[in-house]
């Protein structure tokens, strides 16, 4: 048995707060897996697992799967080796039912120390940072215009350095679709913070510095 308590890290924070690059730091630093829900979905489907087959059925119809599901994969999932000292969860908890589902998992109530990362970002600063996003069609380059500027302009549109094409405004990057992306995230996350704040393991953490310093604020609360 390991004496040391696992480190089990839950990252929260709006579309564009940085939280897949904060993922891969923490991975690095702190030798936990970094564990999606996505991917553990997709793993168990390609696998063809029972969990995966019967996620399958809810996802042919166009349906979410189920808490329960997620759920009874992810307790498979932590039982492997590599979450012996911990683990980064991406996805999950993803609301306050889930949250309670989480803390009555044994992995994470026994010899585990939770930390609910929270990167903190005003949505105007999202909106700043996501609608100045440009992105190459056809080799799907991301700028951004305010810290990765493409070079070349012709007209109004920018041109990608690497390959010369025009560069586009996905869907996701558009200001009504971040503000709908924004409003899901307050309904959802909302009470999940509450949830962890009651729970006493909270940490904010302020987004609106580089990616060094977001990551310097992560390492004190976790050390
Ligand atoms: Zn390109």
């Amino acid at each position: 048995m390991i004496d040391t308590k696992k480190r089990i890290v839950v990252l929260l924070g709006p579309p564009g707060a940085g939280k897949g690059t904060q993922a891969a730091y923490i991975k690095e630093r702190f030798h936990i897996p970094h564990i999606s829900t996505g991917e553990i979905l997709r793993d168990n489907i390609d696998k063809g697992t029972p969990l995966g087959i019967e996620a399958n059925k809810f996802m042919h119809k166009g349906d979410l799967v189920p808490d329960d599901l997620v759920f009874d994969m992810l307790k498979d999932r932590v039982q492997q080796n590599d979450c012996a000292h911990g683990a980064l969860l991406d996805g999950f908890p993803r609301n306050d039912d889930q949250a309670e589902m989480f803390f009555n998992m044994e992995y994470v109530s026994t010899n585990a120390k939770v930390s609910a990362i929270l990167i903190d970002i005003p949505d105007e600063e999202v909106i700043k940072r996501l609608s100045n996003r440009r992105y190459c069609p056809s080799c799907k380059s991301i700028y951004n215009l305010i810290h990765k500027v493409p070079k070349k302009k012709v007209g109004n549109a920018f041109i990608c350095d690497n390959c010369g094409t025009e560069l586009i405004i996905r869907d996701d990057d558009k200001v009504e679709t971040i503000k709908n992306r924004l409003k899901v995230f307050h309904n959802t996350a909302g009470p999940l913070i509450d949830y962890f704040n009651k729970k006493n393991v909270l940490y904010k953490v302020s987004g609106m510095t580089s990616l060094e310093d977001v990551f310097k604020q992560i390492v004190k609360i976790l050390e």
